[in-house]
């Protein structure tokens, strides 16, 4: 197949030039023939998805074609405004309205032209008008309109339009491309994998959503690109998991005496059978010899700890030792104290490494690592990794790791021996979402929360409700226990987010004399934020002012009201993630709300989700669903690429298909692995770098 022509830049192509090549890229990022071929229409025209003037209803999107009657300037009450009269074919008339850029929009239409509208319909007395519609000239498709064809109109802007690339001039470079090159466009995928799943032929594909004969021959184009969308990205997982199975990894025995001995005399409660299944998991994977890669994901407080506890003992029933890494300082000592309460009944002591001892209590925790005598070394991710060498290491345990992509996760321990990944995420996220960003991942679900924990009792508070809230919390305070209280971190003005922190500190400091109240914000140094946090965790501390710096994970069971500031302002999952600080005891806890009056529609879901349920799974669907896959971890960051046509929430049957494409096309062809992957990485790589991707052949 001929890449190059793919790669040829679109200024030479007939009907383009530097100009319009320069607007177009600026415009829409279309650079070369194979951006230009996936510069997809917007919207299509035809009768089947236009309406008559006649059918049309107010509040409702339309589409309306028709000839231009009458259009001008026209004097309004308070400013002029553009008004054009539309015909349709059956006589009917309606209008167009525009107030702004006047002296730019009478000088697009024309008295006699044929015009598509499309927007929301209003009434005006008898009129059926649309404020500010999109709008298409349909010169001379007007004729191919009528004959019944299905019209491909694109995305423009005033930039386009200035040098001349309209649909109509667009269509028609297209399909020049087409005449003269659609020939040397190849088949990218293999054959029996386009019969196999019912897929449109990839040139096809491409030459019907420009042009399609029919609706259904577009919907089958968008099926087949959607797909492709998609199977590269599982392909790339489905290759990791591929090679995986040749890395080996320790041996585990059988869960030993310690294990046993923990589970039968120490645990002072009975698993969950979540937490049951994912210890079996756990079991399974670390005896076959092949390194473990394993997510264990589950909401705040679903008891991920005592399944790396049980993983931890295993491996060191079979002679080998673990490391368990955390993102902060402050987690990596919360999780060593409470690793050492699991561990005390067995007289086995885990090693904390910080970056805080002193040089003699590094060395002596170093030592007792490499000498093999402790069971499990607890430090931050970069410490663990850089300072310490293990006597015998065979299970990492990676706390909260969502914040690494595909390729990260990948990387790390790459060199010397390989241990057992345990990766763990209070982070639930949807089904279709873990599919794509851990899909090079076994997924453990831990869905069950412990028996006889109290939901966090959430609600919606208004600023004239303050006071109310600040006598309850006064309540609480009294009862002996500790609040919250969060505010927004407002991403444009670090400094204006601090002033509000700032002075609710100092109202809340007047409203509760009485009490101690505390303040973090991310402009603290570490050391202070660590001090005033354990200040907070040890009580002296009741209530604890912050921006959204409260690090995740930190262990407060005292702490039973979470009141955040300007709840509209923050994202879904974040609210969750903030009412999991609270809810970590036998007692009743609350997270308060405080919302101003202005919403936006996304904001009003957003609070009725968090007041509707305390799931953390069903708040990540509708997290994805009220923002996109696309917003929904910042795609480049999650190792994730854009999506033009493919919604993963919407399309999982596409998603699953490319899932099984791509895993029978390695096990067809194991072979494929080596130059595939480093095709893929190439392509990932181009598409991080912000340049075309170009097709990749994989058969
Ligand atoms: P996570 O790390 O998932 O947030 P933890 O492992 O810290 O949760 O567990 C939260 C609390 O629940 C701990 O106090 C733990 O002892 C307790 N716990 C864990 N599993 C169970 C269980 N099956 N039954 C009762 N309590 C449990
Ligand atoms: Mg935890």
């Amino acid at each position: 197949m001929n890449t190059n022509i793919l790669e040829r830049e679109v200024q030479y192509l007939k009907g383009v030039g530097p100009k319009r090549a320069d607007a177009w890229a600026d415009a829409h990022g279309v650079r070369t023939v194979h951006d230009m071929l996936h510069f997809y229409p917007r919207r299509y025209l035809d009768r089947s998805t236009t309406t008559g003037v006649g059918d049309l209803h107010e509040g409702e999107a339309a589409t309306v074609m028709g000839t231009v009657r009458a259009c001008d300037v026209v004097p309004g009450k308070s400013n002029k405004r553009f008004e054009l009269i539309l015909e349709d074919a059956e006589g009917q008339r309606m209008k167009g309205v525009w107030f702004q850029g006047l002296w730019w929009i009478r000088n697009t239409f024309e008295v006699g032209e044929r015009v598509a509208l499309h927007g929301t319909v209003q009434k005006y007395g008898r009129w059926f008008s649309m404020t500010h519609p999109d709008f298409d000239r349909l010169s001379d498709e007007a004729a191919a309109l009528d004959t019944g064809r299905i019209v491909a109109l694109y995305p423009g802007g005033q930039a386009m339009e200035a040098v001349g690339l309209t649909s109509r001039s667009i269509r028609r470079i297209i399909y020049r491309f087409f005449q003269e090159h659609g020939l040397k466009l190849g088949e990218q995928l293999p054959d029996w994998m386009t019969e196999q799943y019912g897929l449109m032929e990839g040139r096809v594909a491409l030459r019907a959503i420009h042009f399609p004969k029919s609706q259904d021959e577009r919907a089958q184009a968008v099926q087949r690109l959607k797909f492709e969308e998609l199977f590269y990205i599982q392909l790339l997982l489905a290759i990791t998991r591929h090679e995986r199975q040749d890395i080996a990894g320790p041996t585990f025995d059988p869960p030993g005496p310690l294990t046993t001995q923990f589970a039968t005399e120490v645990l002072p409660f009975e698993l969950t059978d979540a937490q049951k299944r994912a210890v079996r998991e756990i079991v399974a994977d670390t005896q076959t010899g092949i390194q473990m890669n394993r997510l264990v994901q589950g909401d705040v407080g679903s008891g991920k700890t005592v399944v790396a506890v049980l993983a931890i003992l295993q491996a060191y029933d079979s002679g080998y030792q673990s490391a368990f890494m955390a993102p902060t300082e402050i987690l990596a000592e919360q999780h060593a104290a409470s690793l050492g309460e699991y561990l005390e009944p067995l007289d086995l002591q885990p090693t904390l490494l910080t970056g805080s001892q002193s040089k003699t209590e590094r060395e002596a925790a170093l030592e007792s690592v490499a000498q093999g005598e402790t069971p499990v070394a607890v430090g931050t991710h970069a410490l663990i990794q850089e300072a310490v060498e293990f006597d015998r290491l065979g299970l990492a345990v990676v706390d909260e790791q969502h914040r690494f992509g595909v390729m990260q996760r990948a990387e790390m321990f790459e060199k010397g021996d390989r241990p057992h990944m345990l990766l763990m995420t209070a982070t639930p996220i949807p089904r279709s979402l873990a599919m794509t960003l851990y899909g090079d991942l076994d997924v453990s679900q831990i869905d069950e929360m412990p028996a006889g924990r109290k939901p966090v009792t959430t609600v919606m508070r208004r600023e004239k409700q303050r006071g109310d809230v600040y006598a309850f919390i006064r309540e609480r305070l009294q009862a002996g226990e500790q609040a919250y209280v969060v505010y927004p971190l407002v991403e444009e003005s670090e400094k204006l987010d601090l002033k509000d922190a700032e002075s609710g500190y100092a109202t809340l400091q007047a409203q509760f004399p009485d009490f101690t109240v505390g303040l973090v914000h991310g402009r603290m140094g570490a050391d202070d934020k660590d001090a005033t946090m354990r200040a907070f965790k040890t009580g002296e501390i009741d209530i604890l002012v912050s921006t959204t710096v409260i690090e995740v994970g930190v262990d407060v069971p005292g702490a039973t009201v979470m009141l955040i500031e300007h709840a509209e302002r923050f994202g879904l999952s974040q609210l969750h993630q903030l009412r999991g600080r609270v809810g970590r005891s036998d007692k009743q806890s609350y997270c308060i709300l405080m919302a101003g009056y202005k919403q936006s529609a996304e904001a009003k879901q957003r609070l009725a989700a968090m007041t509707r349920t305390t799931d953390g799974f069903e708040i990540s669907e509708e997290d994805l669903r009220i923002r996109g896959a696309g917003d929904f971890f910042g795609t480049r960051q999650s190792g994730m690429p854009e999506l033009q046509l493919a919604d993963i929430t919407e399309d999982t049957d596409v998603l699953e298909t490319a899932r099984n494409a791509a895993t029978a096309l390695i096990t067809r062809d194991p072979e494929l692995s080596d130059d595939a992957h480093i095709a893929l990485r190439t392509y990932f790589d181009k598409y991080y770098a912000g340049q075309s991707m170009g097709f990749l052949r994989v058969g």
